[in-house]
């Protein structure tokens, strides 16, 4: 059994809702006419998988359904799966064989980056590598107190300065820090203002080039954390944070709960970037590694 049918109960808003749409339409089958596949189309897009993933989903359904002679419901069902795994993009994983590793975690206010940072630092403790926190998000002072707090929780180390000080200022003792200490991963928390591309721009550069100068060979992951219960607002702050930088992942956030996970696809499937972690909790143990093979199974079982 897949690791998400294990914590379906977690997922259950989303996978009734993407279910309960799909399966009326494909209660309906007698063969792959236009007004099923219409009515398909729909579904999808009510699903929050979105008009371009749904347009795709038509046309290969309508071509391998024809192709393979699809008798049964069930036999298209499975063909949309197949049609959206080829979508979607794999998920490699943080490559962290760099010593230090440096993972960059960006997004707007209260998506749940620093949640997020909190279970990625107990994740790597528990693996028995050592992790730095760097507190870049200098904007509030609480944000560094609430890192500090998931830094006793992970029993990891932290770096911060005072609120107000140059977020770059604070990635370059943090870089130094991880040197001295031998850290195997600093996670970078920041404060992602999207309202104002030009100075995010600037900021992001800006902390790109003292990793460059200082950390020139260290593997670099850019995870952009999303929301997924803001639905399809979500999928296009993807794709703004895509225009500004490069993503490496996403951490898809408070998957539990909300109907609206169905964006998975179109941020891996459309936008073509790997979904790496899901948040399923506020806890430190509640995030997991994302497999899109497995998630489609539990989607549709
Ligand atoms: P940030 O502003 O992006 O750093 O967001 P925070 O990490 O402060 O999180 C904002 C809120 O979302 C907090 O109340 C978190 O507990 C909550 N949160 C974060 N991730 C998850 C998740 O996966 N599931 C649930 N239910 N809540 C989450
Ligand atoms: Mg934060």
């Amino acid at each position: 059994m897949g690791f998400f049918n294990k914590i379906k109960d977690k997922i259950s808003k989303t996978t009734e809702a993407v279910n309960q749409k799909v399966d009326m339409v494909f209660a309906s089958f007698h063969e792959i006419s236009d007004e099923l596949l219409d009515d398909l189309e729909d579904a999808l897009i009510m699903s929050d998988l979105g008009p371009h993933v749904a347009m795709k989903c038509r046309e290969e359904l309508s071509k391998r359904g024809k192709l393979k002679r699809v008798e049964t419901a069930e036999e298209l069902k499975a063909i949309l799966k197949e049609v959206l795994s080829d979508m979607m993009v794999e998920n490699e994983g943080i490559d962290t064989s760099t010593t230090p590793t440096v993972v960059l975690v960006i997004g707007v206010n209260g998506v749940g980056k620093t949640t997020s940072i909190g279970k990625l630092a107990t994740k790597y403790q528990n693996e028995g590598k050592k992790v730095l926190l760097c507190a870049a998000d200098t904007f509030r002072a609480a944000a560094a107190d609430q890192l500090t707090i998931w830094a006793e929780r992970a029993g990891c180390e932290i770096v911060k300065h005072y609120e107000g000080s140059d977020p770059a200022a604070v990635v370059y003792d943090g870089i130094a820090a991880a040197k001295a200490r031998n850290s195997d991963i600093i996670i970078i928390d920041t404060a992602g203002r999207l309202h104002n591309k030009q100075n995010l721009m600037k900021e992001l550069e800006k902390i790109g080039r003292i990793i460059d100068t200082n950390l020139k060979e260290a593997n670099r992951e850019v995870l952009l954390a999303l929301d997924a219960t803001t639905g399809q607002n979500a999928v296009s702050q993807a794709r703004e944070f895509a225009k500004v930088t490069n993503i490496t992942g996403i951490i898809l956030t408070k998957l539990d709960g909300t109907a609206k996970g169905g964006i998975v696809i179109p941020i891996s499937g459309e936008l073509k970037i790997p979904v790496k972690f899901v948040g399923i909790g506020e806890g430190k143990d509640d995030l997991i590694d994302f497999d899109k093979q497995d998630f489609l199974d539990a989607l549709f079982e």
